[in-house]
């Protein structure tokens, strides 16, 4: 039996019930990009702008204090989902990119000098190449990558004579976004501390999916974005051990971020507030509450279950297609379905699913080192979510064969 009621959860989805491609209901497997956002999410935004729309941190008065409070009390939400030690441990920021960036160069700024190295790994999103690329090449620093087999799974060996005394930290992704590779991020972490060596996860394909305790888990650093996690956009979260983050300097500077100033210096302020310099995104913050609360509600291990059970079922669905192989096989994974039909273009092939109201994403999915890797040009990607149905894996397999025979 399945452990999900997914007809009265899709309920909960106005955009699933309501929004029509060329006259058909959609069937949205682009959850990989972005997440559809349940009612009470959008509830919670519209009580907040209606009822207690105010400037938090700031004001003496009433409004100021409630949305202050609401605020704070998203910190302690999001604490309590990765069971964070402090909530200041938990940063808001942009999203995943921004969380990235922030560490890239407040970490980099402080502990990177020339001929250190840092470890990324071959299956990266750009926002955990591009950051690191900066601040070595800004510090003389070397960026080393972790290479994978054929398969999408990294390569441990390879990873275990890369840490010496010169690497510094280690970002690598939970979960492929391509390829939908999960990590064995445990065993990273392990070897990385044996050295000392800090490890910042990239788990914007993670959250969603797998329930995370990072003190079990003991990341030094966690980032991932509100919107892929049934959330609105522009809020995101790093989580940050407090022993790092005390001893960063600043991200930005600017209003909140400061505990005096005068011309001649500026005393900074504590965490959290250290790293949320001007007006953050309050709306944002508490309805990524919101959002959280929803899938704890729905359970995150009923979230991963029926999700397996839906990859299982979509992945041997699809082998049966003519032509068809998959880009990532890796013996663990969550999320991203990455594929190519014979020859055919997948931008050509995704064209062809969105005329039968199927949306999948086609490219490089931000990650061109990995395509150049597989010598492709991109894939068709289908990205799963807990609110698709077995059904709507028939119509996206009988519309990828419907596609390829028009292709041919
Ligand atoms: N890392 C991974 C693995 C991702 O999938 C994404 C989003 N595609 C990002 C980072 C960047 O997230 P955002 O654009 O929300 O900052």
């Amino acid at each position: 039996a399945p452990v999900l009621d997914v007809a009265r959860i899709r309920e909960d989805f106005p955009l699933l019930q309501q929004a029509k491609v060329f006259g058909q209901p959609v069937v949205y497997f682009d959850n990989g990009a972005t997440t559809q956002k349940p009612q009470i999410v959008l509830d919670t935004l519209e009580q907040y702008y209606k009822n207690y729309n105010s400037n938090v941190h700031r004001g003496v008065h009433q409004l100021s204090q409630q949305a202050t409070e609401a605020y704070e009390q998203s910190r302690r939400t999001v604490a309590a989902y990765l069971n964070a030690r402090h909530s200041h441990e938990i940063i808001f920021t942009k999203g995943t990119t921004d969380g990235i960036n922030l560490v890239a160069s407040s970490f980099g700024r402080k502990f990177l000098q020339a001929g250190d190295v840092v470890i990324i790994s071959a299956m990266e999103h750009h926002s955990n190449i591009v950051p690191w690329q900066m601040i070595c090449e800004e510090k003389g620093a070397e960026l080393k990558v972790v290479p994978i087999n054929e398969r999408g799974e990294l390569l441990m060996d390879e990873y275990r004579r890369m840490l010496d005394e010169r690497v510094k930290i280690v970002s690598v992704t939970y979960v492929s976004n391509t390829l939908g590779s999960i990590n064995p991020v445990k065993e990273i972490i392990e070897l990385a501390h044996a050295r000392n060596i800090p490890v910042l996860l990239d788990a914007a394909q993670a959250v969603q999916h797998i329930s995370i305790d990072v003190q079990a888990l003991d990341p030094d650093f966690l980032a991932f974005s509100g919107h892929k996690i049934y959330g609105p956009t522009g809020i995101g979260v790093l989580y940050g051990k407090e022993e790092w983050l005390n001893k960063m300097p600043p991200y930005q500077g600017g209003g909140d971020m400061i505990k005096t100033v005068t011309f001649a210096k500026t005393i900074y302020n504590e965490l959290p507030y250290k790293f949320e310099a001007g007006t953050p995104h309050m709306a944002g913050a508490i309805g990524l509450e919101a959002a959280i609360k929803y899938l704890q509600q729905v359970g995150l291990d009923n979230i991963r279950h029926y999700e397996e059970q839906l990859q299982a079922y979509a992945l041997q669905s699809l082998e049966q297609v003519e032509g068809l192989r998959f880009i990532g096989q890796a013996a663990h994974r969550a999320g991203a379905i990455s594929f190519l039909v014979d020859e055919i273009h997948p931008y050509d092939l995704g064209e062809l699913l969105d005329k039968q109201g199927i949306a999948v994403r086609t490219g490089h999915h931000c990650t061109e080192p990995l395509m150049d890797l597989f010598k492709i040009p991109g894939t068709v990607r289908a990205s799963l979510s807990f609110y698709n149905t077995f059904e709507e894996v028939d119509k996206l397999v009988a519309g990828v064969k419907r596609a390829a025979a028009m292709l041919r």
